[in-house]
């Protein structure tokens, strides 16, 4: 073993004595981060070289248990480091991030371009299959999987190409941090400000008193502050009632990062396109959706391409019709005027005010953030799996917003600790948070280690005043309810292997079980539960529940539309091969009209749901051509809900039978052998169809 090096009252340097390993927040300061990384970097590459010396014939606690056992220091500090630099950053973290970025990608790189590792694991490969090893169903997919990912990480390259691999991955590291670094600055600077409040004419008082303190905040004493959202359609262009606000809005929305200052992106984003192509390219794939699509359960991009392409003219053409409904209330005040982006939202809630249902305005009392979650999100968790969740007020999360719920599972005789892990919720938004809604792990589950999970969901949700209720919008409930559905797939998992827990699944699969999870939002039994009114106590008007438990495809058109022009837009960039990634930024534009008339989507005014100099998914975060992953997953999705219907829906049995045959089991099996052994089948795309109103689609 190499010297630690790491101080001793670094809170990372043993395994914390907290309830499930939580970190020890009082304790971890910045400054602690990065000799920690640093120390665990050093320690697994000694805990590597060992099993890699070893001599004795390869067997399955010398190389796979090792292997897996390997790196817990670098884990227990890089998993608090990552959730905290997504969820709480400050210049520090970031500095720290970007100065590790390039070691952290070369220390993969050592791992997997080591010869003499391989050897081992190809050595346990032919003993296993000679008879010598017996491998668990879970150990062999492990070694069938560790064996996949040396490949594809250049194990086979020449010496002078593994060299050149890793200089990519360097550099590619770096560019995805400076992409996501650039975008959440400039997303501060596009904020729109608003002098006149007959400008915002349409917020609610809650919204005009968070845009003035952000104002004052930013130095505009006496006037407004709209702060930008991730994805391109923003909340309050759907409530402004003063047209041109809404076209400023959406201006910023769309032409973010794209300003020619300090935050511009597309010189980041045409350099990480370039460089993955040349890395696909030295790999032996002829583009980077090529080398995605392979180890996802997609198989390839042209399969990708298919299901994309089925889906794009019959998602216009209901665009196409919703659009046609708006134009004419937009025709009623404003004659011969044109359709645009910013318009949509806010006519489609006034088409609905037609029908005499519930737009956000009116249900928002009945939503209020502490009940959706006590009557709602975890309602649905103890019905489905019997979990139940007590407050840890003892215990310190990594920011004062933070609240910390210990998860029980059902109790079972003889079994006294029915303590299944905690849940991290931290749901307000901050400037120094990034935009969207995630989950992360502080703690892996699994039985190697005997560790049990520890998970965080965030969102941004708006922080109202002290003292005020933080009432919901539809989407927002939804969100909780998607989000905890991934929080479900960690708490739940029931693996051996760290790599193989919980979420540690393919991209195209990931998004399944959270999507599932939202089907609970508008289930009429956990509905009634949750939507009361905050200050009567009143229930939910019958007629509303009709309304939003019903399978509708209002604004399906708009939704599938904005959503498919960012997953064309990410599979376009990612098919190119390195001389065809455009050199001058000016192009970044002209390339994604190209790409979006070419899947026909430039037929109407839907922009995507990200636009290429704002979508951190692809070029900051894991989603680099695997954007279709969230459509991919929704046919798994749909499929399962209509397990669900067909079934009973909310039942304890029905939970049980999700959580055992799929939630459980992670990554330790290949995921569509879970679904099969779910739903006794392949999946099928008829319910997605259906759902989204896409009944045209020829198949
Ligand atoms: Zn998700």
């Amino acid at each position: 073993m190499v010297p630690m090096t790491l101080a001793p009252d670094n809170p990372f340097a043993r395994p914390s004595d907290l309830p499930y390993g939580l970190p020890d927040y009082d304790a971890v300061r910045v400054e602690h981060y990065e000799p920690a990384l640093r120390a665990g970097l050093a320690e697994q590459r000694a805990e590597l070289d060992a099993i890699a010396g070893e001599t004795d014939p390869p067997t399955v606690a010398n190389t796979l248990d090792a292997l897996e056992r390997s790196g817990r220091l670098l884990r227990r500090a890089a998993l608090p480091f990552f959730n905290q630099l997504s969820a709480d950053a400050n210049d520090a973290l970031e500095d720290l991030h970007e100065r590790l970025a390039a070691d952290l990608a070369a220390h993969r790189d050592a791992i997997y371009q080591d010869a003499r590792l391989r050897a081992r694991l190809v050595g346990l490969r032919d003993r296993a299959e000679a008879g010598e090893v017996t491998l668990e169903p879970d150990q062999a997919w492990l070694l069938r999987t560790w064996l996949k990912d040396f490949r594809r990480a250049g194990i086979d390259l020449s010496t002078s190409d593994q060299e050149a691999l890793r200089d990519l991955n360097a550099r590619l590291t770096e560019l995805s941090a400076a992409f996501s670094r650039r975008l959440l600055a400039g997303e501060k600077a596009s904020a729109v400000l608003a002098t006149d409040p007959d400008e915002l004419a349409g917020l609610t008082d809650d919204e005009l008193a968070g845009a003035a303190q952000a104002a004052t905040e930013a130095g505009h004493e006496g006037a407004w502050l709209v702060g930008l959202q991730l994805p391109t359609r923003q909340d309050v262009v759907g409530s402004l009632d003063h047209r041109a606000t809404r076209r400023r809005v959406q201006q910023a929305s769309e032409t973010r990062g794209s300003h020619g200052d300090d935050h511009d992106t597309r010189g980041v984003l045409l350099e990480i396109a370039r460089l993955r192509a040349e890395r696909a390219r030295l790999l032996g794939y002829p583009h980077h959706a090529a080398y995605v699509a392979e180890d996802a359960t997609a198989g390839s991009a042209e399969a990708v391409a298919g299901m994309l392409g089925r889906l794009a003219p019959a998602a216009v053409a209901n665009a196409r019709t919703e659009g046609a409904a708006l134009r004419e209330v937009l025709h009623r005040t404003d004659p011969g005027a044109e359709l645009c982006a910013a318009d949509w939202a806010y006519l489609a809630g006034r088409v609905r005010g037609d029908e005499h249902a519930p737009d956000d305005a009116a249900l928002r009392p009945y939503l209020e953030l502490e009940r959706v979650v006590q009557h709602g999100v975890l309602e649905a968790a103890h019905r489905l799996y019997g979990l139940s969740f007590v407050e840890r007020h003892d215990l310190t999360g990594y920011h004062p917003d933070t609240r910390i719920f210990e998860v029980f599972d059902a109790p079972e005789p003889g079994r006294p600790d029915h303590g299944l892990g905690l849940f991290v919720a931290d749901w307000y938004t901050r400037p120094v948070k990034r935009g969207g809604a995630w989950m992360n792990t502080l703690v892996d589950q699994n039985r190697l280690l005997g560790e049990r999970p520890v998970v965080v969901n965030n969102l941004n949700i708006v922080k109202p005043a002290p003292g005020r209720p933080t009432l919901l919008g539809r989407d927002q409930v939804r969100t909780l309810f998607h989000e905890f559905g991934h929080a479900l797939h960690g708490l739940l998992s029931d693996v051996r292997y760290p790599s193989q827990s919980g979420t540690s699944v393919p991209r195209d699969f990931v998004e399944f079980p959270s999507q599932v999870n939202e089907m609970w939002a508008w289930d009429p039994q956990i509905l009634r539960s949750y939507a009361v009114h905050h200050v009567t106590g009143e229930p939910l008007p019958p007629e509303w529940i009709d309304h939003l438990t019903a399978e509708r495809q209002d604004g399906e058109g708009f939704a599938t539309t904005e959503y498919l022009g960012a997953a064309l837009l990410d599979q376009a960039w990612h098919r190119l091969a390195p001389h065809e990634v455009p050199t001058d930024v000016e192009d970044v534009a002209t390339f994604e009209a190209a790409a979006l008339a070419a899947a026909g989507l430039d037929d109407v005014p839907v922009p995507p749901r990200y636009r290429s100099t704002y979508f951190n998914h692809v070029w900051g975060s894991g989603y680099a051509a695997a954007y279709y992953s969230y459509i991919w997953s929704e046919v798994l999705d749909a499929d399962t809900v209509r397990w669900y219907r067909e079934r009973g829906g909310l039942t304890r049995e029905n939970g049980e039978e999700f959580r055992r045959r799929l939630l459980a089991r992670g990554g330790s099996q290949d995921p569509l052998a879970s679904f099969r052994d779910l739903r006794g089948r392949d999946a099928e795309i008829g319910p997605l169809l259906a759902r989204r109103g896409l009944g045209t689609v020829s198949s």
